[in-house]
């Protein structure tokens, strides 16, 4: 069987004609696999939806009760078979629930990694390499400029600032699904144990990342109830990059405004974001983990869908690696 036969992009999504599924489907389908719940991957309104417990659990927090019509949980390592398709979920190593789909038929193994890293990370099960014949990567990093340095490096410049401007309410822009609770994880393994505030955005999902035994110390809503502009003095305020925008940010004391993504490497990005304290921290693969990942997997063939497509496709056509992008629209990752 050609892999094509198999899977292949449409402008839902990828599409499983023999499974009669979609992975990750940018509109609503009749059945979804969901490699994990940041919002460009995970959408609401499909007819059954098959993804691992933490993804679906997610899914019902950010978007309700009926966020489809029927749900099936699935193991890492479980095997399912889908109309005569088998579906294996294995760790991703992105946010707490992701995971990449191994799609098998008739000794054809194609793997969907959905969006992966490889640096360590207390908040999610690491990243296990799956052998497969196509491996479908993301390049959201895919250029060999981006190297991402050590994220407990970054959180060293944040304690830095804090001990340098102890009046500064020190504002943590941070995506809402991952990116916020691995900061906070973080900032908690480099030794801060003050409490932290957290914008209400982050506050269902911090919580369900405690009930899923990730340890993030004391966290508490940043309410400034008492309207008290001293409340906050050289606390760690976390939010969503878009409150800070707002005037939200600005009632705090002194805001030193700080944002944790892999696109901080980016000077122009930080400076026009008006963003003080750029930290580096990524929930995607840098240029040498993808090339390392490609590697590790060694697959017979490589598809790209979306980020910087050209320049990982080059390097593995260099590599005697047939590989293609697929030019998949609707994945501008929220957790970058
Ligand atoms: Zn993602």
């Amino acid at each position: 069987m050609k892999p094509e036969a198999l899977l292949h992009p449409t402008p839902a999504g990828l599409f499983c004609p023999i499974g009669r599924f979609h992975v990750d489907p940018v509109r609503p389908v009749g059945r979804a696999l969901i490699t994990h719940g940041h919002s460009d991957h995970a959408r609401a309104g499909h007819g059954k939806v098959l993804a691992t417990r933490q993804t679906l659990d997610i899914m019902r927090i950010r978007y309700g009760e009926d966020f489809c019509g029927s749900e099936q949980a699935v193991e890492f390592g479980e095997r399912v078979e889908v109309d005569g398709v088998t579906v294996c979920f294995h760790p991703a190593g992105h946010v707490l629930g992701s995971a990449q789909i191994l799609i098998q038929k008739d000794g054809l193994r194609i793997n969907v990694s959905g969006d992966y890293k490889r640096g360590t990370d207390p908040t999610c099960a690491s990243f296990e390499p799956v052998a497969c014949d196509v491996f479908i990567t993301e390049a959201t990093f895919g250029l060999p400029v981006f190297h991402h340095p050590d994220p407990k490096g970054e959180i060293g410049k944040l304690l830095t600032s804090l001990k340098q401007f102890p009046e500064r309410s020190h504002m943590i822009g941070a995506y809402a699904l991952g990116k916020a609770q691995r900061v906070i994880r973080l900032i908690r393994d480099c030794g801060y144990h003050e409490p932290i505030y957290i914008h209400g955005a982050l506050a269902r999902l911090c919580d369900y990342y405690r009930d899923q035994g990730i340890e993030l110390g004391d966290i508490r809503p940043a309410t400034l109830e008492k309207k008290d502009p001293d409340a906050f003095k050289g606390a760690v305020v976390v939010g969503p990059p878009s409150a800070f925008q707002d005037r939200w940010a600005r009632r705090f004391n002194e805001p030193l405004i700080a944002f944790a993504s892999g696109w901080m490497m980016v000077r122009q990005r930080a400076k026009q974001g008006g963003v003080e304290l750029p930290l580096v921290i990524s929930d995607h693969c840098d240029w040498p983990e993808l090339l390392e990942t490609i590697r590790e997997v060694g697959p017979s063939e490589v598809w790209v869908t979306h980020g910087r497509e050209e320049a990982l496709v080059r390097w593995c056509e260099l590599q005697g690696i047939p590989a293609r992008p697929l030019h998949l629209v609707g994945y501008e990752d929220e957790g970058d």
